[in-house]
């Protein structure tokens, strides 16, 4: 049986793709902090609005303080299924949204993501992962190279910009000193960093 959402403390984790197209030599889907008790995420296909409304028929969203796009892969693979799903839980529920995203959503779906979503999506949390952009192609790998580390910063900003409540996060797999040197970038343009401990 597929995953799709998974509760991990207050909050219902979404998994809607396992697609991603970066390759983190850290990548998420092994910290348990994201994954929590449920080691099975991934998916057979990826499931569509319709599988979505269905399994969300087995929890209540009342017991939940947000809902988090997150999962085995990049949620922005699925831009337009995340809108659509992130609409319906609104009209159902009073209930958060979040997205945890590598930021490349913008290079993905060669749109304005933070424009797409800013009605449906509360906040984000964006995945700096580096200080720099070539510490950035070492560690994420992503398929778009060079531009990554530029697109990311600008859709965090765009995402601030519109009133989304937006943090960024590094793994604590890059030195002290690489955490404070993206602690200055993410403060340069008016957004928190948060260390995220991998073996905690
Ligand atoms: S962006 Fe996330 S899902 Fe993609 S490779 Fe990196 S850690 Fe894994």
């Amino acid at each position: 049986m597929m995953t799709i959402f998974y509760p991990i403390g207050d909050g219902l984790y979404v998994n809607i793709t396992n697609k991603c197209p970066c390759k983190c030599v850290f990548c998420i889907r092994d910290i348990k902090e994201t994954v929590g008790e449920n080691d099975n995420l991934w998916l057979d296909h990826d499931p569509s609005l319709d599988e979505i409304k269905e399994e969300l028929k087995n929890f209540d969203l009342n017991e939940y303080k947000e809902v988090v796009f997150c999962g085995f892969g990049e949620p922005m693979m699925r831009l337009e299924t995340l809108i659509k799903t992130a609409e319906y839980i609104k009209s159902i529920a009073d209930i958060k949204t979040r997205v945890n995203t590598n930021g490349l959503g913008d290079l993905i779906n060669n749109t304005d993501v933070a424009d797409c979503i800013k009605d449906v999506i509360d906040s984000v949390s964006v995945s700096l992962n580096a200080p720099d952009k070539d510490s950035y192609i070492r560690i994420s790998r992503p398929s778009f190279g060079e531009k990554s580390y530029d697109a990311i910063l600008k859709f965090a900003k765009r995402c601030k910009d519109e009133g989304i409540e937006t943090v960024f996060s590094v793994v604590d797999e890059i030195t002290e000193e690489e955490i404070e040197k993206s602690r200055d970038v993410a403060e340069s343009i008016g957004i928190k960093l948060r260390v995220r401990y991998k073996n905690s």
